[in-house]
Formats: structure tokens, sequence, C-alpha cells
């Protein structure tokens, strides 16, 4: 589903991720933990060639992603939901969700819609469907990030910390609308998140980044439980009460 082969990525001399090999089946629920700068979020938007490796293979259903054809394959497979929603102030929600769908893969209005409206009812806003962002809180402007993700149809939804930016007080709104999503067998999830209740609660394997490379993976049990690498072990002993 998604493969990472001999990843490589440097911003000038800053050589940021170091041969990173990896692979997420279908389906499958990834969450990427580690400290801050240490690759997480290089590593998640390399999947959907928001960066573009400097060395290395990136495949998405088995297709190679090229410079070529990387526009084609990322907006039918793969949609990305960002720390910061990202959504269009300008537009109602409604039409956050519909428009690429209409715009880019040409789906008539009224199935846009309805596609939106069922999205919508999932994330639990259905009565929000002609308000706009500002007016909706932080976590609730991100129901409406994740209901985007799904309305492109995108069977791989990238999570880059999700949750950061938001007001404690809404961060499991958005965490149970992503639990939702995880009995979703054919929906293949990776999480970059600090929430390691969630990751212990929804995550197939964990990996653990750490200055540019992926230094041990496993269970959220092997992972949390009993750490192998010193790192792991510093970096969880700061963030786990
Ligand atoms: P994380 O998500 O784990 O915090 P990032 O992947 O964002 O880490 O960043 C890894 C390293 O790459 C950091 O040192 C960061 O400053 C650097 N970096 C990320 N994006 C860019 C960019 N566009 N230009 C230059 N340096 C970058
Ligand atoms: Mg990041």
């Amino acid at each position: 589903m998604i493969k990472l082969v001999n990843v490589n990525k440097s911003f000038g001399d800053l050589h940021v991720l170091k041969d990173i090999n990896l692979q997420v089946g279908e389906g499958e629920k990834l969450v990427i933990i580690g400290p801050s700068g240490s690759g997480k979020s290089t590593t998640v938007r390399c999947m959907n060639f928001l960066e573009e490796p400097t060395s290395g293979e990136v495949y998405i259903n088995g297709v190679q992603l090229t410079h070529k054809n990387k526009t084609e394959i990322v907006r039918s497979s793969v949609a990305m939901v960002f720390q910061q929603f990202n959504l269009y102030p300008h537009k109602t929600v409604l039409e956050n969700l519909t428009l690429a769908p209409i715009k880019l893969q040409k789906v008539p209005k009224a199935e846009a819609e309805e596609l939106a409206y069922k999205y919508l009812d999932i994330v639990g806003l259905r009565e929000k469907a002609k308000n706009y962002p500002a007016t909706l809180s932080g976590g609730q402007q991100q129901r409406v990030a994740i209901a985007r993700a799904l309305c492109s149809r995108a069977k791989i939804i990238l999570f880059d910390e999700p949750t950061s930016a938001l007001d404690p007080e809404t961060v499991q709104e958005v965490l149970d609308v992503m639990i939702r999503l995880v009995s979703e067998k054919n929906i293949t999830m990776v999480v970059v998140t600090h929430e390691m209740g969630f990751a212990r609660q929804v995550a197939d394997r964990v990996i653990f980044m750490d200055d540019g490379r992926i230094i041990e993976e496993g269970t959220p049990e092997q992972l949390f439980d009993h750490p192998t690498e010193e790192r792991t072990k510093a970096f969880l002993g700061k963030i786990l009460r």
C-alpha cells in the first residue's frame, strides 16, 4: 500500500531523513512518534510527495511516485490532515468538502454534496454545513478537515499531529472521530501524534523516529512497555505520565 525504500531527504546541507525503509499495509493503522525535529513530518510528507525525497523510492499501491505522476496518484489515493486545518476561510463547510471532488475529480455537484453530508454525519457536524470555518471551534474545524479527507475517497489518510493545535478540551472529540475511522478496515492511516493513549488504543504498529531514522518499531505494547532503545526510553519517560 505505502512503501518507502531507502528514502533520504536533505534540505540544503541538512540531512533530515536517513535511509528510511518502511512499509504500511492496506488497512494498517501506523503511529509515528519521536522528538521534535526527528523527521516525522518530513516522512509523512514524502508519502504524498509534498516533499520529494532527495534519493530513494516511494510506492503507493505498487506504483512508484514520480514528479510526473504524483498529482494524479496522490489526488486519487492519499489525503492529508494537518496540524493547522487548512480550510478555505471564505468557503462554507459544505463548499470546503465539495470543492476538490467537483473541480478535480469531476464529481457531479449533487453527488459531491451527498457524500459531504454522509461524512459530516460521521464527524457529527451536519448542522454546520452552511457555516464558515471561523465560526467553528478548532476541534470542529479539524473534524471538517477529516471529513474533507474522506470526501476525497482516498483510502490512505496521513495525519500530522492533528490535535497539537487544539485547545485541550477539544482534543478528545477529534480523537474520537479518528477512533471511529479505525474500524474502517479499508482505510490506511498514518498518524504522527504525541497522544500515547490514542496510539495504544488504535495502532497496529508504532515507529519511533530520532534524528532522521527509524530507531525502533513494534506493537504499542512492545514499544511503550518494553522499549529497547535508550533514546526511546528517554523520550517516553518524558511524555508518559
Ligand atoms: P518533526 O515533524 O519530527 O518535528 P520535521 O520532519 O518537521 O520533524 O523536521 C525535520 C528537520 O528538518 C528539522 O530539523 C526541520 O527544521 C527540518 N526541516 C523540515 N522542513 C524543512 C524545510 N522545508 N526547509 C528546511 N528545513 C526543514
Ligand atoms: Mg512535525
